[in-house]
């Protein structure tokens, strides 16, 4: 097999403890701007990734036809004015080459790789109450020790196969989309077999469709895709915005999704049909995220006004695939539109029309095992040279969970969140002083362009830790009443919408056993921000703040 397991290595050395005053673990997009901030506060600070390279998400995401589909423009760090200015992004939606080459550029131009220690994963990490510093063990038997510990360990990073017995047995090639390696992997002449329609599976099919001899691929939950419209970007349209970016920034940071977009005033079912069609229709040929599900006040939250949106996109996938029962079979019909992540694509529709390409519907015909030479469904049994999983993520808490995080009385992080996660503003934890998460559950996170909500936790645990450092505090604890008043509020905003009635990766339901609780914060990335403003302004009201010399008395 060669990309698929993730594998922890073994732990080959011990060697003395390495002593920061913050470690990073992570060197996406989040990682990679904390570092830079917590430089420039004067910390001793060191990232610790387990990838060979910097970038998270676009170092491992190098499927055919990755892609970010939120705009490029948008898609990027504000810090840097100069950075904004110099970078030339070259199409509406940027590939993954061109994320990971500026993320790269990132890392060099701001000298952080200097700090990162690359191809080590964080295993464990243990606080202890009375010097209020964790300790950090790595799958290469390395331990350090940091009054801080900032998770930017990524919300889409622990990568899920599918749960099919068999996949030992089976000989041809595997590839997972999350997990692609570096080498070009092609599939000319080759029967394939895609497992997954999500987003990755949705930008990777056209392309092995072109490929390979045979395409067969998996569904076991159609999904709402809209055209990307991509495109080159105009030298004009560039020098505009990179003109104004001040203002636009502004307006990420106040808009609803990180993305700014005109607020709906309307209902959907007041309109007539024929105002609804022409709406839907404008917000279609943007070809982005937003416009669609932002064109009525009620599309996430009245599900009758939600299926004026979905019939909409039905009627779309009849007018390109040629065959009835096909079309069908690729009209979502058992969750409202938006309450799974949507898709942006480039000829997914289109692409069975080919005759080279196959559908398989797995609600009537699931799959049973993997063989020596292929997959077994109830129905038929299939043959393949390669299978690529796109099946996605244990998404949110999957990372976290991945390390074993113990508090001062060794309880760990996961024994907590057996019910689900609970967090402070998906920053921090009760219980876990010290210990900071980036875009963590119960924040806009995955429900925003991610570049927005990142800098802005970023900003605010760098805000916070330089407070602790200005006012001689050596711990920040979250109070176990302030966690519980917002997991209760995230709780209640997230039941006002059609979100909990997906089996969506945003409600954990992709997973199995893992617990069906709404991930992440839909308040809006505006009205969040302002939140955490207020509570930085009250002198971090939620938290308890202690001076060494009270460390002992916890
Ligand atoms: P990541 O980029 O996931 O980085 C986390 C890093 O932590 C990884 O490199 C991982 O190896 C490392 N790590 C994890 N655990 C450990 C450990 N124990 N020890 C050491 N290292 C560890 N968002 C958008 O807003 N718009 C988009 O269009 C978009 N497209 C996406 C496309 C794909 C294919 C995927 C998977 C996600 C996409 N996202 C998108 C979400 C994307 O994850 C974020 O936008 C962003 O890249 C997250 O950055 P991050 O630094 O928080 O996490
Ligand atoms: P995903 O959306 O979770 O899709 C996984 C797919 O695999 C789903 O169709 C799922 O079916 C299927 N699947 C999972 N386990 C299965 C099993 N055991 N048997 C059969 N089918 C199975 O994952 P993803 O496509 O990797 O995307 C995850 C998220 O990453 C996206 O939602 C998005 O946030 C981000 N992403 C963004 C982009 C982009 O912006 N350009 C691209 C890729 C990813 P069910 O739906 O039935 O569970």
């Amino acid at each position: 097999m060669s990309q698929v397991p993730d594998g922890d290595g073994p732990v080959t050395e011990n060697r003395a403890a390495e002593n920061y005053d913050a470690v990073i673990v992570g060197a996406g997009l989040a990682g990679l701007y904390q570092l830079y901030l917590l430089r420039q506060l004067g910390l001793h600070a060191r990232i610790i990734e387990a990838a060979d390279g910097v970038g998270g998400t676009w170092f491992w995401n190098r499927y055919p036809g990755a892609r970010c589909d939120v705009q490029s423009m948008s898609y990027s760090y504000s810090f840097s004015p100069e950075l904004e200015q110099e970078w030339e992004w070259t199409e509406k939606y940027p590939t993954q080459p061109e994320i990971l080459r500026y993320l790269n550029h990132v890392a060099e131009r701001f000298d952080l790789t200097r700090d990162i220690t690359l191809s080590t994963r964080v295993v464990s990490a243990q606080y202890d109450d009375a010097t209020a510093r964790w300790t950090l063990r790595t799958d290469t038997g390395s331990t350090m020790t940091a009054q801080f510990v900032i998770m930017a360990t990524g919300c889409l990073s622990a990568s899920k196969l599918p749960e099919i017995p068999g996949l030992e047995r089976y000989r041809g090639r595997k590839h997972h989309t999350a997990r692609w390696g570096k080498e070009e992997i092609r599939f000319d002449g080759l029967r394939v077999g895609v497992i997954g329609t999500g987003s990755s599976g949705i930008q990777s099919i056209p392309i092995i469709a072109e490929q390979a001899a045979d395409l067969t691929v998996f569904q076991r939950t159609p999904n709402f895709s809209m055209p990307a419209g991509n495109r080159p970007l105009e030298p004009g349209e560039v020098a505009e915005l990179k003109a104004s970016y001040r203002g636009w920034r502004e307006a990420q940071r106040t808009s609803r999704a990180g993305i700014p977009a005109p607020e709906a005033t309307e209902f959907a079912l007041a309109a007539s049909p024929g105002e609804r069609a022409a709406r839907y229709q404008a917000a279609w040929e943007k070809g982005d995220l937003v416009s669609l599900g932002g064109c009525y006040v009620d599309i996430l939250i009245d599900p009758a006004a939600n299926e004026t949106a979905a019939e909409f996109i039905r009627s779309k996938i009849r007018a390109v695939v040629h065959d009835p029962e096909t079309a069908e079979t690729l009209s979502p019909r058992t969750f409202p539109f938006g309450t799974k992540r949507p898709c942006l694509d480039t000829g997914y529709y289109a692409t069975f029309n080919r005759p080279n390409v196959h559908l398989v519907d797995l609600r009537m015909t699931p799959l049973i095992e993997f063989t020596e030479s292929g997959l077994r469904t109830s129905a038929a049994e299939y043959e393949f040279d390669a299978v690529v999983f796109a099946t996605g993520f244990d998404a949110m808490t999957g990372a976290l969970a991945a390390i074993d995080i113990r508090n001062g009385n060794g309880l760990s992080l996961s024994s907590v969140w057996t019910a689900g996660p609970r967090t402070y503003l998906g920053v921090a934890m009760a219980g876990f002083p010290n210990l900071f998460t980036i875009t963590g559950p119960g924040s806009p996170s995955v429900l925003s362009n991610m570049v927005v909500s990142i800098e802005q936790h970023v900003e605010w645990i760098s805000d916070l830790i330089a407070y602790l450092r200005e006012h001689g505090y050596a711990a920040a604890e979250v109070t176990a009443e302030a966690e519980e008043s917002w997991v209760t509020h995230v709780a209640e905003v997230g039941s006002l919408t059609l979100f909990p009635r997906a089996n969506s990766w945003y409600m954990g339901a992709n997973v199995p056993g893992k617990p069906r609780v709404f991930l992440p914060y839909i308040g809006g990335v505006g009205a969040f921000r302002q939140k955490c403003e207020e509570v930085a302004a009250s002198g971090y009201e939620g938290f308890t703040l202690r001076r060494a010399g009270e460390l002992a008395a916890v």
